[in-house]
């Protein structure tokens, strides 16, 4: 189960477990590895996405600066973008797509034979005669 997209709801740490995640990692960024400076705004990151089958363990999340965990999540090649194609990925394998738009491909109303004339797949009509 843990591999489905998106299934694990997300989990709010308490005060408690924030404190236990921060001393846990010496207060240092999980992202850029660097000290987390008094005053500066972190939160708690999932390290592998929820939606990548992470999980909501404290094995799983780390703290993180507010603009590394900003970075990771949106960037390019960000975890949303790798969750967008995570997902597109497993609607291909479940055979989800979305139809064609090139001008004679199966899901469009006419087909190109292969001696280039054009017809019609619902009439069976030729449109156009190859020369
Ligand atoms: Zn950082």
């Amino acid at each position: 189960m843990s591999e489905d997209v998106g299934s694990t709801p997300r989990k709010a740490l308490t005060p408690t477990q924030r404190l236990k995640l921060f001393e846990s990692w010496h207060g240092c960024c999980c992202i850029c590895e660097r000290k987390i400076q008094a005053g500066e705004a972190w939160i708690d990151e999932h390290i592998r996405p929820l939606a990548m089958g992470g999980t909501n363990e404290l094995d799983n999340r780390g703290p993180a600066h507010k603009a590394c965990a900003d970075a990771k999540t949106h960037g390019k090649d960000g975890d949303l973008a790798r969750i967008a194609k995570a997902k597109r990925i497993k609607m291909r394998h479940v055979g989800i797509r979305k139809p064609s738009k090139f001008p004679t491909s199966r899901d469009s109303r006419f087909k190109q034979k292969i001696n280039g004339d054009l017809v019609d797949r619902r009439t069976g009509e030729v449109i156009r005669r190859a020369k």
